[in-house]
């Protein structure tokens, strides 16, 4: 170049040449331990962040006057009651009780002039308990829980004017776990009290308030990110930053503090606009409160705690325009109907504004193992039904995350309830295997699918915790197909629901994933059915799962409460009988109405006792005296409406009348031949298909049709045509099949062998049984035998037998005369005096069957298990749950055990074991104590499991009743054949026959438009598993049929014959139903 030359410049710089000091490496675990103390109470609190919350406080007179009613006794009164009770002044420190009572306060506020101007003024009560507020005309407002849940009600501006104000609080005397007495299972404590410790008016610093979760959220961060990244220091600074630069009573300098944190949570985190990043979420939060209906509280509490769970989220709604949120179960949207009209018509409207999503569509969060095919098909139903009449939409997404494992039935008959997505996480409480998939397709026995997902933050309940972001992708176990998750937050089981805390945190991690990344983004706004139908557009790409969703706890449900789980079955053999009754005779006597009110009244109460802690038996004792009187009232309604229907056709239901000629009604769907006592100790056959059957005086041969006989000392042999039985000591040490010379009990074991367990769980009591109780058995000795019936139709042998100091049973074994060609069948009935601790009471079968999977009745068909321990999951299923039978076949030959109300089952080997009582002593301290009937049956039979079982089964739930009608009375001709048969493929069970629901003869008050003429529903499933085809006849005048789905809208149109007849073909294990419309004239041809 030029040739010219600069000097060369020392480079000015900021950097010093010597070092001014040392500085040390963070030593960080100190680092990230300090941040609690930033804002946690005790020793730092007068020093922290929390000392600068409040800008004032006011409690105590002038401000804040209480005075106090006491609802009498433990009755819970309605606010125009309430606010016509006499009150007396208290004050905080005052308490409250006994446990279960509801006191009402008056609170009269006038806020003081140094408040008045604040920004932000909150009612703040804490009576350690659960409450309500209410306005002084008797609307209900919010939800309160003690112990710091939910303690702060805003003041409405209103209430700034320095006048005195007036609102009600509702004081329920439980927590939101009811009321336990240490451990939350453990029965409730009687006595409690509960002290008021706060009510005052509040001035909020709400910079302070936001400070806090802004801290608390980076703090995360900076303890829960690994520490090899960069995201987890750079956390660790900021929050230290602030926590420096915290000046106590400063207001300034907690708004410096705040823009420190933006650095990390970005700046929109203060509103919904947080959300509009447009980066895309994976993680979609949806908030939730899940009730239990009834639990360690009553249905009487429940009606309260949705008032106020659901009262505090319309507030939260109006509060957070991205908050949405999601509710279940029918029932509770009618009670809040009901007896809260005011918060109901603010849940409609936020509804109607896509805010408040009404989900699940069943009637109740239902157990699905114990209830039978049509109880499940019922609960959508009428939950579908009443979404739709009042919402004007049916749910999509069926909802039971707490539900205790779930029946293979499932998608199939959430397919026929217009459903597609199934969401629970129950089955990460697995205690022997992980469940393997988080989002995936679950598949009936028939092929129906849903798409399920499980939330992998594993809870219902989440507090929308960082950690349960960022669980939502570290434990999602499907991203091979789809790494997006739901995150269902809220507090619950007892109620409550999110509290703005829960919003408030779900935004900064929404903030900081859009700042720094590395936490899963957080979406909210969204609804579960749209979350559903992203992961639709990729179904064909989900893994699947075929079959039952087993939950690998609680297997002791399938046993406690055993009464009410008699009731449950015997109401739906009820309901089945009834309904189809009472279609018969409105369609052939115009002067009958179908009974549907009392009909969907009793089907709700059954329902409603199907909840997933009551049916199952994990409720506290006062809930199964409800459930006792409700189901006493199903049974009362239901002899009501017998009684209309046999006066119609002047039946008697007794047969003692002279004059009087007995009958029989056979309401099954195929032909049986029964005894039936008749009057003076007569015994007679009944014997016929469908309808009024004729009932012959049984004579006996020449020779005895059925013989016992003692050949040995305490060694008897029953013996008729087809069973030869040997008893000794009480059990059966040989069951020969004469006709074709088989021994069914194992050489050298002993059936009907009563055996007893310890049962002492590793926590849950009433839930579970666990799978060391199974090294624990031990055989109860029979004491003596004795002949009990030696009749000609019938005989029978009595042991008895001690169980304990306190406990006994009888046991009768009888065998009747055989007729031929039915499978004749050995029964026991057990009156059992049950007084243990903690023992699991069962009867064993060893039977010479081998086979390395048994069979176990389910809904609409049967389920079938190991009866081996080979992996893990064998093992996990030491105890199933089964319906009215379980079957050992091996080719050519089979035992099936028949029960009328038991569901726990066991088959190890070739050993079946019906589970018959447990004790557990929490949440109920009395569960099962008492007296118990328990029929069961051992049944063998020649081929496989077939309809020769299944039959077997509904009839031995369901005997047939001798009637009688007067000499000379025809009136029960019109009954003499059902109008309706099924015939074809004996897998085929025409389960149910109702009249249409929307028939404008029928329906009543539903919400949804009649439909014109008359119908009937049939519904026919085939009970085996394989393709199976029937013909329907009916004497109806049926205009066209059509298939449709459970909720009763037609799909296709069905062919019918010339004969009046229609073909129906069904899918293995298929549940169909048909609607059959008849012309206008109705009733018969
Ligand atoms: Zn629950």
């Amino acid at each position: 170049m030029g040739g010219e030359t600069t000097k060369p410049k020392v480079a000015e710089t900021q950097y010093p040449i010597r070092a001014p000091a040392p500085v040390g490496k963070r030593i960080t675990h100190i680092y990230k331990e300090r941040i609690t103390q930033f804002y946690s109470s005790g020793q730092w609190e007068s020093q922290n962040l929390l000392a600068m919350m409040y800008e004032g406080v006011a409690s105590g007179g002038p401000h804040v006057h209480l005075s106090t009613w006491a609802a009498p006794g433990l009755t819970r009164p309605t606010f125009a009651e309430a606010a016509a009770g006499s009150y007396k002044p208290t004050s905080v420190g005052e308490s409250f009780g006994p446990s279960w009572a509801t006191h009402w306060f008056k609170v009269v506020l006038r806020v003081p002039a140094d408040l008045r101007d604040k920004e932000h003024l909150e009612f703040h009560w804490d009576s350690n308990s659960e409450a309500m507020v209410w306005t002084d005309d008797g609307k209900p407002l919010q939800g309160l829980t003690g112990g710091g849940e939910r303690v702060e009600w805003i003041l409405p501006d209103s209430f700034r004017d320095g006048k005195e104000h007036t609102i009600y609080v509702e004081m329920a005397c439980n927590m939101m776990f009811g009321n336990p007495s240490g451990d939350i299972i453990q029965p409730p404590e009687p006595n409690r009290s509960f002290q008021l410790v706060r009510a005052d008016i509040r001035a909020v610093n709400l910079d302070a308030r936001q400070l806090w979760i802004d801290t608390w959220i980076i703090g995360d961060a900076a303890r829960e990110f690994p520490e090899d990244s960069w995201e987890q220091h750079k956390a660790l600074n900021v929050v230290t930053n602030i926590i420096d630069s915290y000046v106590l009573g400063d207001k300034d300098s907690i708004k410096r503090c705040r823009k420190i944190a933006h650095e990390y949570i970005g700046a929109n985190i203060d509103s919904s606009k947080v959300y509009d990043s447009g980066l895309t979420p994976q993680v979609f939060g949806i908030g939730h409160c899940h009730i239990d209906t009834c639990w360690l509280w009553p249905w009487a509490e429940t009606k309260r705690k949705v008032v106020r769970s659901w009262s505090s989220q319309c507030n939260l709604m109006d509060r957070y325009p991205e908050f949405n949120f999601a509710c279940s179960q029918a029932q509770q949207y009618k009670w809040l109907k009901a007896y809260y009209p005011y918060a109901f018509d603010r849940v409609k409207q936020k509804v109607k504004e896509g805010r408040f999503h009404p989900i699940g569509g069943s009637w109740v969060e239902h157990d699905t193992n114990l209830p039978s095919g049509e109880s499940l098909v019922r609960q959508f139903l009428y939950g579908q039904r009443f979404f739709e009449s009042n919402f004007g939409e049916r749910c999509r997404t069926f909802w039971l995350p707490d539900t205790f494992g779930y029946s293979s039935q499932l998608p199939q008959i959430c397919r026929l309830a217009g459903m597609e997505y199934f969401l629970t996480q129950k089955l990460s409480w697995n205690n022997i295997n992980n469940f393997p998939h988080t989002t995936f397709n679950w598949v009936s026995p028939d092929g129906s699918q849903v798409i399920c997902h499980m939330p992998p933050s594993e809870t219902y309940t989440s507090n929308a915790e960082f950690g349960d972001v960022k669980r939502s992708v570290s434990q999602h176990k499907s991203m091979d197909q789809d790494h997006t998750s739901l995150i269902v937050f809220g507090k619950g089981d007892g109620g409550g629901g999110p509290t703005w805390q829960h919003i408030e945190k779900l935004r900064r991690c929404r903030g900081m994933s859009d700042q720094v990344g590395r936490l899963p983004r957080v979406h909210l706004g969204n609804t579960v059915d749209d979350f559903f139908d992203k992961l639709r557009e990729k179904a064909d790409t989900l893994v699947t799962w075929y079959g039952e969703l087993y939950f690998e706890l609680h297997r002791g449900t399938y046993t406690t409460q055993a009464n009410n789980k008699r009731y449950n079955r015997q109401s739906e053999f009820l309901l089945r009988e009834l309904e189809l009754l009472a279609t018969v005779a409105s369609l052939k006597d115009s002067t009958y109405k179908y009974p549907k009110e009392k009909l969907d009244e009793m089907w709700e109460a059954v329902l409603l006792c199907q909840f997933h802690d009551c049916l199952p038996g994990s409720s506290i004792e006062i809930c199964y005296d409800d459930s006792d009187e409700l189901y006493a009232q199903v049974f009362k309604t239901g002899q009501e409406i017998y009684d209309d229907i046999y006066s119609l056709w002047g039946i008697s239901q007794t047969v003692t009348a002279a004059d009087s000629v007995p009958i029989a009604l056979n309401t099954l769907p195929w032909d049986r031949k029964e005894f039936v006592n008749l009057p003076n100790g007569a015994v007679g056959v009944a014997s016929g298909g469908g309808g009024v059957i004729d009932v012959q005086p049984f004579k006996a041969g020449a020779t005895k049709a059925v013989t016992v006989e003692e050949i040995g000392d305490g060694v008897f042999v029953l013996q008729n045509d087809q069973l030869t039985v040997q008893v000794e000591d009480g059990c059966i040490t040989s069951l020969v099949d004469r006709q074709v010379g088989r021994e069914i009990i194992a050489k050298g074991e002993k059936a009907n062998q009563l055996v007893i367990f310890d049962d002492k769980p590793l926590y849950w009591q009433a839930w579970d049984v666990e799978v060391y109780h199974l090294d624990t058995r031990k055989v109860l000795p029979y004491g003596k035998t004795r002949i009990y019936e030696d009749g000609d139709h019938r005989v029978s042998v009595l042991t008895e037998a001690k169980i304990s100091e306190n406990s006994s049973i009888k046991t009768f074994l009888t065998l009747s005369a055989a007729f031929e060609g039915q499978q004749s069948y050995v029964e026991c009935t057990s009156l059992v005096d049950w007084h243990e601790t903690m023992k699991f009471l069962k009867v064993e079968f060893p039977v010479d069957v081998r086979n390395t999977e048994a069979s176990y009745e389910t809904q609409y068909g049967v389920v079938r298990r190991p009866t081996h321990y080979n992996t893990t999951w064998d093992m996990a299923k030491f105890e199933v749950c089964c319906h009215k039978f379980a079957d050992l076949s091996e080719h050519g030959y089979g035992v099936s055990i028949l029960n009328d109300s038991k569901y726990g089952f066991a088959t190890c080997g070739n050993l079946m074991r019906l589970s018959l009582l447990r004790s557990p002593k929490a949440p109920d301290a009395h569960a099962d104590m008492g007296s118990h009937t328990i029929r069961w049956a051992i049944l063998p039979h020649q081929g496989e499991l077939s309809a020769t079982t299944v039959r077997a089964g509904y009839n031995f739930n369901h005997p047939i009743k001798p009637l009688s009608v007067p000499k000379k009375s025809s009136a029960h001709a019109a009954l003499s054949k059902l109008p309706i048969r099924l015939t074809g493929d004996d897998s085929l069970v025409l389960d149910c026959v109702k009249r249409g629901e929307d028939d404008e003869d029928v329906s009543y008050d539903s919400g949804i438009p009649p439909r014109k003429g008359q119908s009937v529903v049939i519904r026919i499933f085939d009970s085996l598993g394989g393709r199976s085809a029937g013909t329907v006849s009916t004497t109806w005048n049926v205009s066209k049929v059509f298939k449709t789905n459970i909720l009763e809208d037609d799909g296709e149109e069905i062919e019918i014959d010339h004969d009046g007849t229609f073909k129906v073909t069904l899918r293995p294990f298929e549940v169909a139903t048909y609607r059959l419309q008849l012309y206008p004239s109705g009733g018969s041809k």
